[in-house]
């Protein structure tokens, strides 16, 4: 969710276990697609419930359909984690412990973190985070808005403006200045806007370290 960053996921998956297994290996997927305007309107009117049971809807049919594995491809329904990995028998790969590896094996401390409100503001994901030792760095209150809104506004529906990634610059200047070593773009649909080049810390893509656990799942 959305399917922007999904398309991502899905040729990233492919390219590693192409380059992985080689000739024309690919990964063997299933996919549920949800419908991101419902979701999104769910998330806003804050129906977390029906939404708990539609992620462990979706885990059930996907180990129903063959599935060893699952990924949620997005940060903020990792929120619901728990709903997916009581649903069904097989592992889930969550999102935040490819980020917490990644940047405790680069030797960082003290990570920016970028993401939706729910992400940002709420403890679930920051905990996973600390568990590993790191300490987290929200930005400031007004760049956590202009950054939820960007997403939901503007990359969840494939728009990408400079302005956009101007302010997602600054709001990582803002957060080195208080100390951040590294910024975790904690949002899948954030690589679409920001690259190393956008930003004065090193960056750590969820979308591709995500996609990279699961090459080695597939791999291993
Ligand atoms: N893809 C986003 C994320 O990684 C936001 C969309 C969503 O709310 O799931 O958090």
């Amino acid at each position: 969710m959305s399917w922007e960053s999904s398309a991502h996921y899905y040729r990233l998956i492919n390219e590693g276990v192409r380059a992985r297994l080689g000739g024309v290996a690919s990964a063997p997927l299933i996919l549920h697609s949800f419908d991101f305007g419902q979701i999104a309107a769910m998330q806003a009117a804050g129906e977390w419930t029906a939404l708990r049971q539609s992620l462990a809807a979706a885990a059930r049919g996907l180990h129903a359909a063959g599935a060893e594995g699952l990924l949620i491809a997005t940060n903020t329904m990792h929120k619901l984690a728990d709903a997916v990995t009581e649903a069904a028998p097989i592992p889930l790969l969550h999102i935040a412990d490819p980020l917490a590896n990644a940047l405790v094996e680069a030797g960082h401390r003290r990570v920016g973190l970028m993401g939706t409100r729910f992400t940002m503001n709420e403890t679930f994901y920051a905990e996973r985070l600390a568990a590993k030792g790191l300490e987290v760095i929200l930005p400031q209150a007004a760049d956590r808005e202009i950054i939820d809104r960007v997403i939901y506004d503007e990359l969840c529906a494939g728009v990408v403006r400079d302005e956009s990634r101007a302010a997602y610059s600054a709001a990582i200047g803002e957060m080195a200045g208080r100390g951040a070593d590294a910024v975790a773009l904690a949002c899948t649909e954030i690589m679409m806007l920001v690259g190393e080049g956008d930003s004065c810390l090193p960056i750590f893509d969820t979308t591709a370290l995500h996609a990279a656990a699961a090459v080695d799942f597939v791999g291993s």
